[in-house]
């Protein structure tokens, strides 16, 4: 805990179990079919230090026609839906996670339109529609900083801002 308190403060730790994160993964695959963007949120329970991902709600499970080519868009029914859900099972958005065709960098789009627009969300961008063996360091990681700002980060710091827990190797 002391090694990523000294990389930075402001962003907290996020855990999730090896297997949910597979599970995830391999489901924005199958729904991006190699053709189009998939996404989902995180659920869990989030501290200041550390957020903890307990188990993910998937964009087509929110609304059928929320994946396209190019872009993932949810209307305002569907985070309703959203917000019912986090209140009936207590939990809340610890982060969201979509794909892109090409790199993980993020879109105009995605840098003025955050899912969740509170200053601390993270979103994940996985490359390549998430196909083949996606690592962590393969994704692009951005904190949203308010204001359409994000701090972003890639590489060997995603791996050490997300912990995969519960992994026998
Ligand atoms: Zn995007």
């Amino acid at each position: 805990m002391n090694f990523f308190k000294a990389v930075t403060t402001s962003v907290p730790l996020l855990e999730v179990p090896a297997q949910l994160w597979s599970g995830l993964i391999q489901n924005l695959r199958n729904q991006g079919a190699g053709v189009r963007e998939s996404g989902a949120f995180l659920l869990g329970q989030k501290t200041n230090s550390c957020r903890v991902v307990t188990r993910t709600l998937p964009y087509e499970q929110l609304q059928a026609d929320a994946l396209h080519d190019d872009y993932v868009a949810l209307t305002a029914a569907s985070f309703a839906k959203l917000w019912n859900f986090c209140r009936q099972e207590g939990l809340s958005v610890v982060a969201d996670v979509h794909t892109h065709r090409f790199g993980a960098g993020q879109s105009l789009s995605d840098r003025a339109n955050p899912m969740i627009a509170l200053t601390g969300h993270i979103a994940f961008i996985v490359p390549r529609f998430a196909q083949g063996n996606v690592r962590l360091q393969n994704l692009g990681m951005y904190v949203y900083q308010g204001n359409h700002r994000w701090t972003a980060y890639s590489g060997s710091d995603v791996s050490q801002f997300v912990r995969l827990t519960g992994d026998p190797k």
